[in-house]
């Protein structure tokens, strides 16, 4: 989790100084620790980056929202919401994760009843609730585990249900190695059906050795982005139809503390995974009523729940963002979806590709908007190396 590359350790040093954290310092690594605290780790580093180069570098935060962005000549005009306009020579859109796209029900009723909540990130989806409510969580991924110990944290005593198609349910991190046998036979040309057959090949020796599957994903962790960018548009299709679930799980645990609380709530019944598919959403007076084909036979479920929080990932295809300022950027063709619409066409190093194809050297992207060229593009330590690149690029003039 360091800010930075080039020094792995940065984020445990910062936590060692000063004891910013109370626990053993030959504890620490590999410790989960708070989001609140590594947000303060980040915002300390950042001041003080600024606070050395202040005779450098003029940075000011304008807290609106960007709606529109049009180029003049070989230059940028920002327009943000309160009419504010601002000239850029280079851009970055870094606009990180978008909220979850609707249920697709024939019926969207639902969506305007205040007891569906469409952004599971907001506070107010694990607020306010009633001492018995029972709650419908769409999603059986981390973003529910995060809804339910936000309501957890909030004293939240009825009963929680969450649903998926499969209801996999959330694996943990355990201490483990991972497997690097596979990298051994893990070469290019790429193609689906013979990796799935190393995968298994290899998760099945890792087991026979008493070792989880899951040390195999973390072995190729770093190799995911190559072979993403060397796979098929056929096989990416069929990644994402067959595999990304599968995948998920595998590659997104949960510190053991949590997992072991996720655990105790399934057991006393206060949280239930269900498999299964929405067939319709129904608005009353007080509640939602949820029709369920449950997976595995032809068995309708029907749930009566006074909220539901929509914890299916986030939406990846921009043209179907709820967000002027994309909306605009379509329309004035500086940007199109990559061709599995999980963000923008860019190069792998961030140069936004426009709709005839060629790549920018003035507007650039990052972060979950690259997923459709990286595919794992996710979290801190492809984050860092990708703002380190798309940083060369903003101070680079050619
Ligand atoms: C709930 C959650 C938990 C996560 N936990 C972890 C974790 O534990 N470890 C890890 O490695 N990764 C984690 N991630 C993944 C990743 O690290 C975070 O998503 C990270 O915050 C992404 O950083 P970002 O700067 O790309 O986007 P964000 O942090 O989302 O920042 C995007 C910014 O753009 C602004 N913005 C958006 N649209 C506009 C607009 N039109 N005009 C102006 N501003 C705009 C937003 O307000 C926001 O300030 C988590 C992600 C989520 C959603």
């Amino acid at each position: 989790m360091s800010a930075f590359s080039n020094e792995p350790d940065h984020f445990l040093n910062w936590c060692k100084s000063e004891n910013k954290v109370k626990i053993p310092k030959d504890e620490l690594p590999g410790k989960f620790l708070s989001r609140n605290l590594y947000g303060k780790y980040l915002d300390e580093i950042f001041k003080d980056a600024l606070e050395q180069k202040s005779a450098l570098i003029n940075f000011e935060i304008i807290r609106e929202e960007v709606i529109d962005i049009e180029k003049s000549g070989e230059q940028y005009v920002v327009h943000s919401n309160s009419g504010k306009k601002i000239t850029a020579n280079k851009v970055a859109l870094a606009t990180g994760n978008h909220p979850p796209a609707h249920p697709p029900l024939a019926n969207k009723n639902f969506v305007d009843s205040p007891r569906y909540f469409a952004n599971p990130w907001q506070e107010n989806a694990v607020s306010n609730t009633e001492p018995n409510e029972t709650i419908l969580i769409i999603g059986t991924g981390l973003t529910m585990v995060d809804a339910v110990l936000g309501l957890t944290e909030k004293q939240f005593q009825g009963k929680i249900i969450a649903l998926s198609p499969n209801g996999y349910n959330i694996l943990a991190h355990k201490k483990h190695h991972p497997q690097r046998n596979i990298l051994d036979e893990l070469a290019p040309p790429f193609d689906l059906t013979n990796l799935f057959r190393l995968f298994y090949k290899h998760v099945r020796d890792a087991r026979l050795r008493g070792e989880s599957g899951e040390t195999v994903v973390d072995a190729v962790r770093s190799h995911t982005q190559i072979i993403w960018q060397q796979l098929s548009l056929e096989d990416k299709k069929r990644f994402m139809a067959h595999v990304r679930h599968l995948w998920g799980v595998a590659r997104h645990r949960l510190p053991s503390e949590i997992h072991k609380q996720i655990q105790e709530m399934i057991a006393q019944n206060n949280l239930q995974v269900l498999a299964g598919r929405i067939n319709e959403i129904t608005v009353s007076l007080n509640n939602l009523i949820v029709d369920i084909s449950l997976r595995g036979g032809n068995k309708i479920q029907t749930l009566k729940v006074q909220r539901i929080i929509n914890c299916t990932g986030p939406l990846t295809d921009i043209s179907k963002f709820q967000s002027p300022l994309y909306a605009n950027l379509l329309t004035k063709k500086i940007i199109r979806p990559d061709e599995m619409k999980l963000g923008i066409d860019a190069t792998a190093d961030g140069r936004i590709i426009d709709h005839v194809g060629n790549e920018s050297k003035s507007i650039f992207t990052l972060g979950s908007l690259l997923k459709g060229k990286l595919w794992e593009s996710t979290a801190i330590p492809e984050l860092r190396k990708q703002a380190e690149r798309v940083a060369e690029l903003l101070l680079n003039n050619n």
